[in-house]
């Protein structure tokens, strides 16, 4: 049987700025998972294990990248939940501070509407994906 390292090492992929990006099963919540002795596992904290040793108990595995989906133990750190959670906290901050949408259209007062969860989202968009919809069924 290989080892965890060999396995784990064979699953990834150099990605943009030096990630391992994870290959095989990636979970829902956006980590990837391996299997060890059996169980399921986050792949990213097998990982730091195996570079780094046991992460200390009580403390998460934070993503330096910023790329869940990525196990390279250099760019992984072990922080408190509170550091992850306020981390988490200015991602969602600076996306916050976005002028336009992903398609470039302006996030103003007339072109932005709150979803249920505080994100912003696009008017002009949802318009098109509504148009979108028309076409469709009515063609069906
Ligand atoms: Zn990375
Ligand atoms: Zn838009």
């Amino acid at each position: 049987m290989r080892s965890v390292a060999a396995r784990l090492l064979s699953k990834v992929r150099l990605g943009e700025g030096g990630c391992w990006e994870w290959t095989a099963h990636v979970k829902p919540n956006g980590y990837g998972q391996i299997k060890v002795g059996g169980r399921p596992q986050y792949a990213h904290r097998v990982a730091y294990e195996l570079a780094r040793g046991p992460i200390p108990e009580g403390l998460v595995i934070d993503h330096l990248c910023r790329r869940r989906h990525c196990v390279n133990p250099s760019h992984l750190e072990p922080v408190t939940q509170r550091t992850n959670v306020l981390r988490g906290a200015s991602a969602a901050a600076r996306r916050a501070r976005q002028t336009h949408c992903a398609r470039g259209h302006v996030f103003d007062a007339a072109n932005t509407y709150l979803a249920r969860n505080n994100t912003r989202h696009c008017r002009a968009c949802a318009r098109t994906r509504t148009r979108r919809r028309g076409v469709s069924c009515a063609s069906a």
